[in-house]
């Protein structure tokens, strides 16, 4: 068991984790990051990232990480192989952490990047046939499936926006719910109705998600929730939507948090309510979830986290001159 101490405490190895360290590095606040049990974060999961600035040609999400993890290394980032498993934050700065290994890291500041995993229906063939026609996330993957037949799942804000944003690649777009009622916002649905390319197959739930000859999806066994009638739908993508689960079990009872489990910050900033302690990426972001603004929110709080200390820095500096 070991004590680790840093000027910056980073929880999370995703793009915002390495973008808080690469900016906290060359702060000089020598961060430390903790990487957890998905070092890289929710890229390294997919393979074709498209829409990350920098890279004119396809890039590969572990290989994109890996790169992101190099740099903040090459700037002076320690990384840790260590899951979080408690935190103090009672008294403020500085914070406590416990790690699974049983070590100990102290932070002068905080950086919460936990990231949000997609929720699954846990269908045969769900996991096993992602990034060959089944994914979460359309902003990312949907223009793999241009001119090509996509169905979404889910009945929430997301289901319909994604079904929405699909048909800017596909003319045929189905949304497939349990209910025959939807759960999303009433200006969604209108458009949802209106738009010519989206049908909708309601009370139907996926029972699994089946490949075709070539190895990538083909098509969904659907079971009417009603009738318990089974059938097919032949679709070359299939994009699961029924939410997202941030990673905030750790801060239960010490960080307000919505009602879905995002971390609340401050609008417009990573400062969450207690001072020192920030939240960037998916873990506070339930609208964008995108691994470039995850970036930049990274970015934010470890450069509020300099600004943070400076200005304690500052103070402390006033007081022994005024003992003095
Ligand atoms: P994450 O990437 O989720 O990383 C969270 C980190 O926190 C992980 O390293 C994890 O190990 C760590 N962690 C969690 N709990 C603990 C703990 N207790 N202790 C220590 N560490 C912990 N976005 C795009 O912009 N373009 C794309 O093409 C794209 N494709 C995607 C494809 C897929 C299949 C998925 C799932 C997402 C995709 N995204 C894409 C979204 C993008 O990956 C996320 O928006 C982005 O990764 C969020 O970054 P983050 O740093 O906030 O968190
Ligand atoms: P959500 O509101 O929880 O909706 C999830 C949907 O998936 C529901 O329709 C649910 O069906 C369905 N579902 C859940 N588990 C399922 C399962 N096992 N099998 C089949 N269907 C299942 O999630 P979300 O849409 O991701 O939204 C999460 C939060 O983010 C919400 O607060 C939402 O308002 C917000 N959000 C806002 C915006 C925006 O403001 N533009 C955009 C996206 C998200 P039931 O309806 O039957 O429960």
């Amino acid at each position: 068991m070991a004590t680790h101490h840093t000027k910056m405490l980073i929880i999370g190895s995703g793009p915002a984790g390495y973008s808080a360290a690469i900016y906290g590095a060359r702060a000089m606040l020598e961060p430390i990051v903790v990487q957890g049990l998905q070092p890289g974060g929710q890229l390294t999961i997919t393979t074709d990232v498209e829409n990350y600035p920098g890279y004119r040609e396809v890039v590969q999400g572990p290989w994109l990480m890996e790169e992101m993890k190099a740099q903040a290394e090459h700037v002076g980032t320690r990384m840790m192989w260590d899951t979080i498993v408690s935190v103090d934050l009672e008294g403020g700065a500085p914070f406590k952490a416990i790690g699974d290994s049983g070590d100990e890291y102290i932070g002068e500041t905080l950086v919460i990047c936990t990231g949000a995993q997609a929720k699954w229906l846990g269908a045969p063939g769900e996991q096993e046939l992602g990034g060959k026609g089944v994914s979460a996330c359309a902003t990312c993957d949907g223009f793999f499936y241009r001119g090509k037949k996509v169905a979404v799942i889910g009945g929430g804000n997301t289901a319909v926006e994604e079904a929405l944003y699909l048909t800017n690649h596909s003319d045929d777009v189905t949304l497939i719910h349990r209910r025959d009622e939807l759960r999303a916002e009433k200006i969604l649905q209108d458009r949802l109705m209106k738009s010519p390319k989206i049908s909708a197959l309601w009370n139907k739930t996926v029972k699994s998600f089946e490949a075709g000859e070539d190895g990538a999806l083909h098509h969904l066994v659907l079971e009417d929730t009603q009738t318990g009638e089974t059938s097919t739908l032949e679709v070359d993508g299939a994009f699961v939507a029924i939410g997202h689960a941030p990673a905030t079990e750790l801060f239960k009872g010490k960080l307000a948090m919505d009602e879905s489990g995002y971390l609340d910050v401050e609008p417009g900033t990573p400062k969450t309510a207690i001072p020192g302690v920030f939240a960037a990426g998916d873990v506070t972001d339930h609208v964008y979830r995108q691994a470039v603004t995850a970036a930049g929110m990274g970015c934010m709080a470890a450069l509020d986290g300099e600004r943070f200390l400076a200005a304690r820095e500052d103070a402390e500096e006033a007081v022994s001159e005024a003992a003095e």
